[in-house]
């Protein structure tokens, strides 16, 4: 019996140093452990987790309390550097170099110089040729104007005509003017009616010319005249040849060069008069011009011109518009936007 009491007391002390101590150590439960004891291995409860703080741009997924991580940083979320900005994530900001800068191309008649990126613009647009020498455009269309020229056989007498512009027209082309990538026809007819005594006694002399707005020089020195259908190019050729049917008689065919949004654009010009100018009745006669043009499409520079022609019979040589011109000299613009036809 006593033997047995022995037995049972082992049994009991080996069950007490395994399962339950007499008083337990716990250790506080951690992200993945939970509440233990360190004496005998008993837990409590469930572990904590880990409290996740979100990756980031340069940091993984992390475990605020024990800084575990769980897979790899996002990375930087770049925007491509502009103009005024570096290279920069989206997410956090930061930023990588300089920013670019801008590239200013140079100013022309139409734009101040702008940047080819972005479209930023500094200083001014060049100042037209007509403005910087105080030429104003003084004709509208279908309005006649007062026209004041010498007159033919007695240059010291004068004459007052009255110049009209009319039936202005901005097309791509037509079945005679060919379609030019870049390019449309502007079309009007010109006018000079003479009635007073001075005319019909001295005749007259009719002043022409034509100018750019933005470049009085350059048009100038690019002008050049054909006065020979053979001369003309071949897709225009058909157009030249079959005027007279529709009342009108060749003059001439003439290139020039226009400067539109900073670029050279080579241009054409055909001239024709009206078939049925002359004298009309006694002491009314009337001139007649029908021009069509090839320019840029968007440019606005084409001057017409009548002026005083004080006894010159041609073109003083060496000369520009705004050395000739006086309070006498007749300008129309022919800006697109005015024009009143055409299938623009
Ligand atoms: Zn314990
Ligand atoms: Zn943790
Ligand atoms: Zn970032
Ligand atoms: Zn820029």
């Amino acid at each position: 019996m006593k033997k047995a009491t022995l037995l049972f007391c082992t049994v009991l002390m080996t069950v007490s140093l395994s399962g339950c101590c007499i008083k337990h150590n716990w250790v506080e439960a951690t992200c993945t452990e939970p509440k233990t004891c360190s004496r005998c291995g008993e837990t409590e409860g469930d572990p904590l987790g880990h409290e996740w703080a979100d990756a980031t741009c340069t940091e993984a997924k992390t475990c605020s309390v024990c800084g575990a991580t769980d897979g790899d940083p996002l990375g930087h979320d770049w925007t491509e550097a502009t103009c005024t900005e570096p290279k920069k994530c989206s997410v956090c900001g930061l930023t990588d170099g300089e920013p670019l800068g801008h590239e200013f191309a140079e100013a022309n008649y139409q734009q101040p110089s702008k940047c080819i990126r972005c479209d930023e613009t500094q200083g001014e647009k060049l100042v037209a040729s007509f403005e910087e020498h105080g030429l104003e455009i003084n004709a509208t269309l279908d309005r006649p104007i007062s026209y004041k020229t010498c007159c033919y056989d007695n240059a010291k007498k004068e004459t007052v005509g009255s110049v009209r512009f009319s039936d202005f027209q901005c097309f791509k082309g037509n079945d005679y003017l060919p379609e030019k990538d870049g390019y449309v026809w502007m079309s009007i007819f010109v006018t000079v009616d003479y009635t007073d005594e001075n005319a019909w006694n001295y005749g007259f002399r009719t002043g022409r010319s034509f100018e750019d707005y933005y470049t009085i020089e350059k048009n100038d020195s690019s002008l050049v005249w054909h006065d020979s259908i053979s001369d003309v190019p071949n897709d225009l050729k058909p157009f030249c040849q079959k005027m007279s049917k529709n009342g009108m008689e060749f003059i001439n065919y003439s290139t020039f060069t226009v400067n539109h949004n900073g670029n050279d654009y080579s241009c054409e010009m055909i001239q024709a008069t009206d078939a049925a100018q002359g004298w009309i009745t006694k002491k009314h006669g009337y001139w007649g011009w029908h021009y069509y043009m090839c320019v840029p499409e968007g440019y606005d520079g084409r001057v017409l011109v009548f002026y005083h022609k004080h006894g010159e019979n041609d073109w003083p040589s060496g000369k520009y518009i705004y050395d000739i011109a006086d309070e006498d000299t007749i300008f129309f613009r022919m800006d697109p936007k005015l024009a009143q036809g055409g299938d623009l």
